[in-house]
């Protein structure tokens, strides 16, 4: 990652070299203008020279030439209307040689690199949200209520602080905590004292205070006012203690998810340099391509999120590389972006008939070309995790828990390490829909897989294996440590109060324990878990129980 200055320092080196080779470059085009028969036609020697005049259109502009971009994309049209033709009249070479000259001329004046800012400025990273702790302020004059919420936020691995007073408030604050704040609007000394606060801590600041409104106010003015504030979230009360805890997520959330990866193929080296150059300083990790022959390496070990591809290339183009990528299984869903000098539209669109997903025109500025990126993968991300994901909790599906299950006991015997399995199953659940609907009943279950997945570690996989059956996988931990971390989930579970509109309830669930140590495979090791969680059925519920080993 480099800082802003830093950047422009890379860019101008960019620039500055290929002004040092535009000589040579030149000398290049007009060989290859020469090269040409003087009667008759000649597809190859042609195309070369339209690649060339085409790789001035492109790069130009992007390295401080604007006038050299603008003179070649005037060659360039006036080349392929005489490509289609396949005839080259002598008033055409006339022309031609006029419009080089004026492209020579052109490549003489360099902008001011730094004051065509729009192009040069710097990239803000978009994937770096300031981070904000698991810490929160409880604002609420309602003692019971304020130390409810403190316990049940607790159970999610929140750390809170209970102020039942504004000044109370007001003098933690001013230490400036890293903190969300959960703040009630109606206080005994005001009817409004939670926006009021909230207004005045606010002002001035560039970054606001996270904070979200529990309140029974419902009049659309408090809404307002709240969003005004900076409410990032306005909750009712009587409290839902899910709901409450997923704003909480969704705002503290701090794993910064892997870097994207990119794959970029061009054969024009400068280009990638700068694409390369704007998109790591946007936090992505990037690999390039210069010829496109040697693109399956790279796009089977590098697995990218996204793929840039030239259009025009010496050895094959773009479009025929994009059909070859999209008939691979594995790259089905893999997005394709052209980048091109190309501005023709039937062109585009072929090029997206073929399996490209978009088409950005070159030259491109840094800040389009990592916003375009980052949609794009963000985008088939979502798309991708619908295919693998319980659409209720998130959670990994049925399929996919068991896929990983495969790869992760392989991964364990290759390193030498122990993979614990567990089965989970809700108690008496039936009873719940029965009682309160299934409405209440999709609720608990995603309280559960919100519990799961905030205590066990980031390498564990869980997963919604049925109905009110969870999957997880504990890698690198044996049964024994495996029992004792889900039987503390279990306890926390079990005290954790699930509201409806008048009536509160507690509910249990059933866990059974299996690893690899005695069973190897994985429907071995599935069985083996399910006859423990059984048993744990049998012995009350509320439990967890480790499988027998003599049922190997
Ligand atoms: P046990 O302690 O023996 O597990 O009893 P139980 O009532 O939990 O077990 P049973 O398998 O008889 O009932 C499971 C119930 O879970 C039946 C089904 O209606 C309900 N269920 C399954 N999927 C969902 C769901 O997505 N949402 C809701 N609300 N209920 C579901
Ligand atoms: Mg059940
Ligand atoms: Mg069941």
């Amino acid at each position: 990652m480099y800082n802003s200055s830093e950047l422009q320092a890379k860019l101008k080196v960019l620039s500055d070299s290929y002004a040092a080779q535009l000589p040579e470059k030149l000398r290049q085009l007009e060989l290859a203008w020469n090269a040409l028969p003087q009667s008759g036609w000649n597809e190859d020697p042609f195309s070369k020279f339209f690649r060339m005049v085409h790789g001035f259109t492109g790069a130009g502009r992007t390295f401080g030439f604007s006038a050299l971009s603008e003179s070649a994309r005037k060659l360039e049209d006036h080349l392929k209307l005489i490509g289609e033709a396949k005839a080259l009249q002598q008033e055409q070479r006339a022309q031609i040689e006029h419009l080089l000259d004026g492209l020579k001329q052109a490549a003489s004046h360099r902008d001011g690199m730094f004051a065509a800012k729009s192009e040069w400025s710097p990239v803000t990273p978009i994937r770096h949200e300031p981070f904000v702790s698991r810490h929160v302020f409880v604002v609420e004059d309602d003692q019971a209520l304020a130390n409810e919420l403190k316990v049940q936020l607790s159970y999610f691995d929140y750390e809170v602080d209970v102020f039942n007073t504004l000044n109370d408030f007001r003098t933690a604050m001013q230490h400036n905590p890293n903190v969300v704040i959960l703040m009630d609007i109606n206080f005994s000394e005001d009817d409004r004292g939670g926006l009021h606060v909230m207004d005045e801590l606010q002002q001035g600041r560039d970054v606001l205070i996270p904070v979200i409104f529990l309140s029974s106010h419902n009049e659309l003015d408090v809404r307002l006012d709240a969003v005004r504030v900076g409410g990032l979230a306005y909750l009712q009360k009587p409290a839902n203690i899910g709901a409450l805890v997923d704003t909480l997520d969704s705002i503290t959330s701090s794993q910064s998810p892997a870097a994207f990866r990119v794959l970029i193929v061009d054969d024009a080296v400068h280009l990638t340099n700068f694409y390369t150059t704007v998109l790591e300083q946007a936090g992505m990790s990037v690999q390039v391509v210069n010829n496109p022959l040697e693109v399956m390496k790279p796009l089977l070990e590098f697995a990218p999120d996204l793929i840039l591809m030239d259009i025009y290339m010496p050895e094959c183009n773009g479009m025929e590389l994009a059909a070859v990528i999209r008939q691979l299984d594995t790259f089905v869903g893999i997005p394709i972006v052209f980048l091109s000098a190309e501005s023709n539209l039937d062109k585009q669109l072929v090029a997206l008939g073929l399996g490209g997903d978009d088409f950005l025109t070159k030259p491109i500025e840094a800040q389009h070309l990592v916003a375009a990126v980052t949609n794009r993968i963000k985008r088939s991300l979502v798309l991708r995790s619908f295919m693998v994901r319980d659409s209720l909790t998130g959670l990994l599906n049925h399929t996919s828990i068991k896929d990983q299950l495969s790869h992760e006991m392989a991964r364990a015997r290759r390193q030498g390490k122990l993979l614990s399995f567990a089965m989970i199953d809700i108690d008496h659940f039936k009873a719940v829909n029965d009682t309160y609907g299934h409405p209440v009943g999709d609720r608990v279950i995603k309280s559960i897989a919100r519990l799961l997945k905030q205590r066990l570690r980031e390498n564990d996989l869980v997963g919604r294996y049925g109905g009110e059956e969870f999957a997880v996988i504990l890698v690198d931990t044996d049964a024994q440590s495996a029992m004792k971390i889900l039987d503390t989930i279990r306890h926390d579970f079990s005290l954790l109060r699930h509201v409806t509109d008048e009536q509160e309830f507690y509910t249990t669930f059933s866990c059974g324990v299996a690893d690899i140590s005695n069973f190897s495979d994985a429907s071995k090791l599935t069985g083996a878990a399910d006859k423990a969680l059984y048993k744990a059925k049998h012995a009350g519920r509320n439990r967890v129980m480790l499988a027998d080993d003599s049922e190997n």
